[in-house]
């Protein structure tokens, strides 16, 4: 880890330079961006580890979205990782469905790439402040030390700096501001393979022609675990466990148990499901943190209980936060809707291409609602929606708080797409400090045009 010091911080704040807020999948790609583009960037992530909800939430999986049954949509950033982790043989390849990798494999492998791209790193401090000075934008950070940020990328995924620069923005779904429930994700080790296989049912993924509930590798020859949405075989039995009082999380199916690649019997889960009002209020995510937390050991012992291969499973770690999937949008140029996705609209200041299905995990439900988009089809994602109606004028917005309504944002919210939008943002940040031009004047063409030539898909 590159730790900054005042002297250090004193010389970066002289020169002109893109800062990113936050180390998610969107604030990796978009500080790799703009380093790669010849402008002195830095990330400020207040977790040890890059990589956001994907390490931090342990959050172990490339959802779909990213492929749409015939061809891939999203390049650059997000396929050279993904290649990375195929050649360290850390992820599980399905070329068009979920691809869980492993955590610890990816966090290093993102601290790698910005090192290697020159990419500067502050951890363990949060921007609690920004202020604009003529075109500039001056963040404070938790030890109250001083960034200047030539062009700022908030990938917050809450775009809480974009708020501190006085950016509107939008709570949660329009109707009522609810937000999507968040949850702790945890990971287990002592899986018996043998017995699962032998127990459950198997099934073929239409999609990917991959054996369930165990695969193998084809590179490795490893055999893993994978289950992942609703299930014949596991919702009766937590239908029962619920109904007896047996297990208390609600929600009606156990979305993830994702095996981790070069661990065989080991797992990550994605199963509970806490409801907040404000992911960003502290107090109410320490409550939610504790109730996460007994869900976590609910989890298990529903497992242990119901699974076969599951009764010598033990807790190997929790995530070092709970997960959340939504928050804020900003108020931006454009605002993508649920429409735009579900009927594949194309727009001409394209950045990104997505077809991942509308996921809503419903507020203070135990359901969630799948909406697809035609297979073979996909929406773009406008340049327009990253660019804040109003505020500084080199602040980009990257990620899962883009410019959109709850149901867009409920299929963009995943990290392929997340990555895609992130390179766009970094490459506009870094062509506006390099034309000394505001984001809105720079506009769409110069940003696609690098966004090919780094591989991006637009077409
Ligand atoms: C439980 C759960 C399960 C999911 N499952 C999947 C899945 O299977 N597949 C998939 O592809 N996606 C999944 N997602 C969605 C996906 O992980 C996220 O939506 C994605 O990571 C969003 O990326 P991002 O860069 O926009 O934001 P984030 O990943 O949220 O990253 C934002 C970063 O900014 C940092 N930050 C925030 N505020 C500050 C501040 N003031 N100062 C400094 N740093 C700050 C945070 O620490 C964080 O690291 C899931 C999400 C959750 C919560």
């Amino acid at each position: 880890m590159l730790c900054i010091s005042g002297s250090k911080l004193a010389d970066m704040n002289t020169q002109s330079h893109v800062v990113v807020a936050g180390g998610g999948p969107s604030g990796v790609a978009a500080a790799l961006a703009a380093a790669r583009c010849g402008v002195p960037t830095t990330v400020i992530e207040y977790h040890p580890v890059l990589g956001g909800m994907g390490t931090a939430a342990l959050v172990n999986n490339f959802c779909g979205g990213y492929h749409d049954g015939e061809r891939f949509l999203i390049g650059g950033v997000y396929a050279e990782i993904r290649q990375l982790l195929i050649d360290r043989q850390a992820i599980y390849i399905t070329n068009g469905g979920m691809e869980p990798y492993e955590p610890d494999a990816y966090h290093a492998l993102l601290a790698e790439l910005c090192d290697a791209a020159g990419v500067k790193r502050i951890h363990g401090q949060r921007i609690i402040q920004a202020v604009e000075k003529g075109s500039d934008i001056v963040l404070t950070l938790s030890d109250q030390s001083q960034v200047v940020a030539s062009a700022l990328v908030d990938a917050t995924g809450d775009a809480v700096v974009a708020q501190m620069a006085s950016v509107p923005v939008q709570l949660g779904r329009e109707s009522d501001q609810a937000v999507m429930p968040v949850n702790m994700c945890y990971r287990f080790t002592g899986l018996d393979i043998d017995a699962a296989e032998a127990g459950w049912p198997k099934t073929i993924d239409p999609r990917t022609g991959h054996s369930r509930p165990v695969y193998i590798n084809p590179d490795s020859g490893e055999r893993n675990f994978f289950h992942s949405g609703h299930s014949s075989f596991i919702d009766p039995m937590l239908a029962d466990d619920r109904a007896s009082g047996l297990c208390s999380i609600p929600r009606d199916h156990v979305a993830a148990i994702h095996g981790v690649p070069g661990c065989p019997g080991d797992a990550t889960v994605n199963f509970g499901r806490v409801f907040v009002n404000d992911p960003t209020d502290p107090h109410e995510m320490a409550e939610a943190t504790q109730q996460g937390e007994c869900q976590v050991h609910d989890g298990i012992a529903f497992f242990r209980r119901r699974l076969p291969g599951f009764a010598d499973i033990q807790l190997q770690s929790m995530a070092r936060q709970i997960g959340v999937r939504q928050s804020y949008q900003i108020s931006g140029l454009y605002r993508l809707t649920q429409d735009d996705c579900l009927e594949a609209r194309q727009f001409d200041d394209v950045i990104a291409q997505c077809n991942y299905p509308v996921d809503i995990h419903e507020p203070g439900s135990d359901k969630t609602s799948f909406f697809k988009l035609p297979e073979g089809q996909h929406y773009d994602i406008p340049w327009r929606c990253l660019i804040p109606s109003q505020g500084p004028q080199r602040l980009l917005v990257a990620g899962r708080c883009i410019s959109a309504d709850a149901g867009a944002m409920a299929s963009f919210r995943v990290q392929a797409p997340a990555l895609a939008i992130g390179e766009a943002a970094g490459i506009g940040a870094a062509l506006a400090v390099q034309g000394n031009v505001s984001v809105r004047d720079l506009g769409h063409a110069p940003v696609q045009e690098r966004l090919r030539a780094v591989g991006a898909v637009l077409d």
